[in-house]
């Protein structure tokens, strides 16, 4: 049984920036000629695919342009870090990743980001993606919902000990749903006090003010029910792998 650190990006990992919506507003504008004017609300903690099919909906343009309107975020994205686009990692976050690592836990990304535009907004930010399990990272670009993506996440790591370390109350939520025990990070736009009212089971200003409480909540995971993974299981999610570790 292994520990996996499922970090989200946005806020979490990188602070959110003023601009982040600019390449949303221009993909829908390439593929429907149209640029949105009407905002979609609440749209912290959504999934790409939820947040550009809600600006789709608001502005009264065409749903079934989705698909196309990803593909082109995607190419953005790229053209983006090829202009050697810089963004800034949230305090601490690097040291939490070294400290968990140091303890044989894996980080890994839960996001609602494509796997392509994750990589590059770690790039940017100066990560070395190369610390991050891709092959244990949940991707929810194409997820209607958050909770759609934590309880694939939930799935795919069966047996294992997760967390999910977010700093918005939607990751609460979802991390909720699929059962997942949730860590709050008051770098985004919520405030601590905000993120007290979730389920985290705690909640730090910072990774670098609040790392030592973050490991203790994380060594203090109790899940002995799923220690066990059945042969059933690993004939229908081969993905999954037994640490020999006792
Ligand atoms: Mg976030």
């Amino acid at each position: 049984m292994s520990t996996f650190i499922l970090w989200d990006i946005d806020g979490t990992l990188i602070y959110n920036t003023p601009s982040a919506g600019v390449l949303y507003l221009d993909s829908i504008e390439h593929v429907t000629g149209v640029r949105p004017t009407v905002p979609v609300p609440d749209p912290h903690g959504m999934t790409e695919g939820q947040l550009l099919l809600a600006a789709l909906e608001v502005n009264g343009l065409d749903t079934a342009r989705l698909g196309d309107v990803l593909f082109e975020l995607d190419v953005l994205s790229r053209e983006q870090h090829e202009r050697g686009h810089v963004r800034e990692a949230c305090e601490g976050a690097d040291a939490a990743i070294a400290a968990f690592a140091a303890r044989g836990w894996s980080n890994a990304l839960l996001t609602g980001n494509g796997p392509n535009r994750a990589r590059y907004k770690l790039l940017a930010a100066g990560y070395d993606p190369e610390d991050f399990d891709w092959d244990h990272s949940y991707f929810g670009h194409e997820s209607p919902t958050r909770h759609h993506l934590t309880a694939g996440a939930r799935a795919a790591l069966t047996g294992h000990d997760v967390v999910i370390i977010g700093d918005t109350p939607n990751d609460g939520l979802a991390a909720d749903s699929a059962g997942i025990p949730f860590i709050a990070v008051a770098t985004g736009i919520y405030s601590a006090e905000q993120l007290r009212a979730t389920s985290a089971r705690v909640v730090v200003d910072s990774l670098t003010t609040g790392l030592d409480e973050v490991v203790a909540a994380i060594e203090a995971l109790a899940t002995p029910a799923a220690d066990y993974v059945g042969p059933e299981e690993f004939g229908e999610n081969p993905d999954v792998e037994v640490s020999s570790a006792p």
